[in-house]
């Protein structure tokens, strides 16, 4: 596309939303993508509103109001389903933070109740007996991204035109180096390249955060919402060491995928089997019946961490031309159309949907005088 008014290089979810964002904006986009799989494809597709800090909770939640109003055209291959997340607290501490929890998303306006021990096991019969409760959140939802991704390159028909391209370099004038000796240009350039940014921007303080998923065969019904433990959110911030934590969600075709963990700067895709034993008996002690299912995969995957836990959505302080989507670590599919919306206002001049500065790249990257 010679004419393109912006090319955006990633294929991800963010970098699929981007270029959609973008051409509902009226741009003609060019999206480059060398197609060696990034996150989209290893990542488990929770919607889930998160609320570590405001700015996450307000990209989340806006996100999730984009991927329900986008639902109703998205084709059954991606997945989608409302099934909502049961935050599960496993004692009378855990209790009172699912209550914190629920009083953080009122004030977003994000409805959620509390179910004591009686009203869980009522809702989720295969947990082991002996929880607290949980916080219910039924606005969450999943989807399968790859997908998604593909669908919303799709949907935008001519406006978007996709290259399957390895970009090498990124010029200081903004032009494209690709491996093949080709050179794009645009008046615009997003970098939505995950963790492989890096590698065009050293600068990008990303760091990877390998986590390890498995999937079961066919069980219908076993479980009906996302189940994650309320200890999820320690255990998934810590800031250095390997953890694992509760994770189950139930697969529209009856299979539970199985999550997660954590680990710090490996880039080594290999599924490690001490990882993933840990994460399992982590899985059983909250899922007995667990134990007793046939898995037939597990793999890995590798988050794109910042050193704040935000995403880097906007201009790059010193490069010209380039705009930056990057860094969602474990949630860019829940935030991909969050993002784009937002970068889409600052790339057009448009206002935010949201206040976008704690996002601003120029937050975590030293300018160039
Ligand atoms: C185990 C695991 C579980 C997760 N669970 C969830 C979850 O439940 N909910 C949630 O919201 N998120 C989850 N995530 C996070 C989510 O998957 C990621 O945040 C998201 O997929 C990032 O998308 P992206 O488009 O930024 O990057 P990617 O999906 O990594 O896409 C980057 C693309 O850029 C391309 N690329 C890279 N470099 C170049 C280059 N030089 N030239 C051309 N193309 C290039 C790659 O081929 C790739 O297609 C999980 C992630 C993992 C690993």
């Amino acid at each position: 596309m010679a004419d393109a008014d912006a090319i955006v290089i990633g294929a991800g979810i963010v970098g699929a939303a981007c270029a959609h964002a973008l051409a509902r904006a009226g741009r003609r986009v060019c999206v480059i993508d060398a197609r060696r799989g990034g996150a989209t494809g290893a990542g488990m597709g929770h919607l889930v509103a998160m609320d570590d800090n405001r700015a996450e909770l307000e990209l989340s939640s806006r996100s999730i109001d984009l991927w329900r109003a986008l639902a109703p055209r998205l084709p059954a291959d991606c997945a989608h389903s409302a099934c909502g997340t049961l935050w599960i607290a496993a004692d009378d501490a855990e209790m009172a933070e699912a209550e914190r929890k629920r009083e953080r998303l009122a004030a977003q306006g994000i409805a959620s109740r509390l179910l004591d021990a009686r009203a869980l096991a009522a809702a989720e019969p295969a947990l082991r007996a002996g929880l607290a409760g949980a916080l219910e959140v039924p606005g969450d939802g999943i989807l399968y991204a790859p997908n998604a991704a593909r669908w919303l390159l799709a949907d935008a028909g001519d406006a978007i035109e996709f290259e399957q391209a390895q970009v090498d370099a990124i010029e200081d004038d903004g032009t494209l180096l690709l491996a093949d000796g080709g050179r794009r240009r645009a008046a615009q350039v997003v970098l939505a390249a995950g963790l492989e940014a890096a590698a065009l921007c050293p600068e990008l303080p990303l760091r990877p955060k390998k986590g390890h998923l498995l999937i079961t065969d066919r069980y219908p019904g076993t479980v009906r919402h996302q189940l994650v433990e309320l200890g999820y959110v320690t255990s998934a911030h810590h800031a250095e060491g390997d953890s694992v934590a509760f994770n189950v969600q139930p697969r529209p075709t009856g299979q539970l995928l199985v999550g997660s963990s954590r680990q710090f700067d490996t880039t080594d895709p290999a599924v490690e089997p001490a990882m993933l034993a840990r994460m399992l008996r982590r899985a059983i002690d909250y899922l007995p019946g667990l134990g007793e299912l046939n898995a037939i995969r597990s793999w890995t995957g590798l988050r794109a961490a910042t050193p704040d836990g935000l995403p880097l959505l906007g201009a790059h302080p010193w490069r010209e031309k380039l705009w930056l989507a990057l860094g969602h670590e474990g949630l860019g599919v829940t935030t991909a159309p969050g993002s784009a919306e937002l970068l889409v206002a600052l790339m057009t001049g448009t206002a935010p949907p949201f206040d976008g500065r704690p996002f601003a790249p120029g937050r975590l990257l030293e300018t160039v005088a």
